[in-house]
């Protein structure tokens, strides 16, 4: 979500006339594009600013914005303005339209705040997209789910649906322009549709994205596990385009703690989930978000967890330690958990993902899978990477000419999460 909203602030400083430059001495122009769902992404953008200083000391024609969730943050504008007042734009999540007049502005070196939520951010603004082959695409924006622990309903308002043939007209658009690989965003995509008058569903989208011709590949996230239905589940069936690959966060794998992250799911419901998921898609990729240390949460509720990992057979899992974010109703629970116990338990976590990861690593040694060949690995020479439909990366020689295009790679060595294999047919 924020490469893609970066993507957006980009093509809206291509129209002003600027250009991208290899390094911030050389700026004319410097963006945040900020991230406060854990305090350590917080931390790092309050560094970066403050070096700002010694660079409008040396180019005073240097014009610097913060935007994005975490100067959405209450009290955030305000403490920048004081704390930082050669900071000259600060933008919400919902105000980058008001980004070209701000810049017009900080040229005559008046200052602009704006944080105050707009009810729908319109799309008409340029996009400088730089993940090709595959193209991020907005669905819906917000959430309205209030996990305990977490920041985006705050930073992100509520949710939002953009019309279905608003999104069918961008993805044909960016199929024509020769992207291969979509994937649609939301906070949770499975409830699309649900504020459309016209009772659009994601379910509906996808049959509808499935249906156009031609060969490209359709991904998407976050799933929601309360709010994903059968009928997504079949619409993924039906399609040889959209990808057998969800990514599903559980959290936590403890029925006691996700009842107070207020998840609205048990574990159980959860298992009986990937059932039906594995059901009609044997050959599925789930992944997951886990956090661990959320507050109360004991020795007993992380073993769950683990129990959880090792039954569910995630291709990979992002774990996070859990943050405590003012204005959050976990921030006030008491039994928060010591820095130590939560390094402990991540560390144990990662250590049993990996397990798993390496498992399932071994049984596609041999096999042959295709894949959408996506750009360099720059830690090793003439080397492209790219994903099975699953998801899985994959390691293999080849020129950067290939960037884009399908192919069937042979997998011949697997080291835990990272994939070796060999090109042997291409389209
Ligand atoms: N909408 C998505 C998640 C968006 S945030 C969903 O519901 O699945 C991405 C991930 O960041 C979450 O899944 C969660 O695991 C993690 N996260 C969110 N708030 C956090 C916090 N306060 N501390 C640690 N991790 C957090
Ligand atoms: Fe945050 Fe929960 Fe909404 Fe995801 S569903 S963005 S974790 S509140």
């Amino acid at each position: 979500m924020n490469i893609h909203d970066s993507e957006k602030i980009a093509g809206i400083l291509e129209s002003l006339g600027y250009t991208v430059c290899d390094s911030v001495e050389k700026a004319d122009i410097v963006v945040f594009n900020t991230c406060c769902i854990r305090e350590t992404a917080e931390q790092k953008i309050y560094g970066h600013i403050g070096a700002i200083k010694k660079l409008k000391q040396k180019n005073p024609r240097l014009i610097a914005v913060v935007c994005g969730c975490m100067s959405q943050q209450e009290g955030v504008a305000d403490k920048i303005k004081a704390s930082y007042p050669y900071i000259d734009i600060v933008l919400g999540t919902s105000n980058l339209n008001l980004l070209a007049d701000a810049i017009k502005m900080a040229q005559q070196k008046k200052k602009h705040y704006s944080v105050e939520f707009l009810q729908y951010r319109e799309e008409d603004f340029k996009q400088s997209r730089t993940s090709y082959p595959n193209a991020w695409v907005n669905i819906n924006y917000g959430c309205n789910n209030f996990c305990t622990y977490c920041i985006v309903p705050y930073v992100r308002g509520r949710e939002r649906s953009r019309p279905m043939e608003d999104i069918l007209t961008e993805v044909n658009h960016l199929l024509s322009e020769g992207y291969k690989e979509i994937t649609l965003l939301g906070q949770n995509v499975n409830s699309y549709g649900h504020d459309l008058e016209s009772g659009e569903s994601f379910a509906q989208l996808l049959h509808e994205i499935g249906k156009i011709e031609g060969k490209f590949r359709l991904r998407f996230m976050t799933s929601h596990p309360k709010d994903l239905s059968q009928d997504v589940i079949d619409a993924i069936a039906s399609y040889p385009n959209i990808c057998d690959n969800i990514h599903l966060p559980v959290q936590s794998g403890s029925n006691r703690v996700l009842k107070q992250m207020n998840r609205r799911y048990t574990r159980e419901n959860y298992f009986d989930l990937i059932k039906k998921i594995r059901k009609s898609l044997p050959h599925v990729g789930i992944t997951t978000d886990i956090m661990v240390g959320f507050p109360g949460e004991t020795e007993e509720d992380f073993m769950d967890t683990l129990d959880l990992v090792r039954r569910v057979k995630y291709s990979s899992a992002f774990c996070f330690v859990y943050s405590r974010r003012k204005g959050t109703p976990a921030y006030s629970m008491e039994n928060q958990i010591p820095y130590s116990v939560k390094r402990d338990r991540i560390t144990r976590l990662l250590a049993c993902q990996n397990e798993v990861t390496k498992e399932i690593s071994q049984t596609m040694v041999g096999q042959c899978y295709e894949v959408l060949v996506e750009g360099a690995n720059f830690k090793y020479q003439d080397t492209m990477c790219g994903r099975t439909e699953s998801g899985r990366l994959v390691n293999f020689k080849c020129d950067d000419s290939y960037i884009g295009k399908f192919v069937t790679v042979k997998i011949e060595r697997a080291s835990s999460a990272t994939l070796w294999g060999r090109i042997v047919t291409e389209e």
